[in-house]
């Protein structure tokens, strides 16, 4: 069963804490991504996933940076629309 998470609001009045807006589909395909079953990660591990080329998927998988797992999720930096 998926569950969606709905993660405590980090809003804290600063600027540089507001909330990412997530793509929510392939832009390639237009197909939409299924939701996150991973607790999104912090800016410094999205930072990691572009330094190493190896990124986190929202399930939880390990692809290359701008990759999709074989469970149709995104890396959380396509998520995030970082690269
Ligand atoms: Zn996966």
């Amino acid at each position: 069963m998926i569950q969606i998470q709905h993660l405590p609001s980090l809003a804290t009045g600063d600027p540089e804490d507001a909330p990412v807006p997530h793509v929510l589909q392939d832009p390639d395909t237009g197909l939409p991504w299924p939701a996150p079953t991973s607790p999104e990660p912090a800016f410094v591990t999205l930072a990691q996933f572009l330094f190493e080329a190896v990124a986190e998927t929202t399930d939880g998988c390990l692809v290359e940076a701008g990759g999709i797992c074989r469970h149709g999720h995104p890396s959380w930096l396509l998520r995030l629309g970082v690269i």
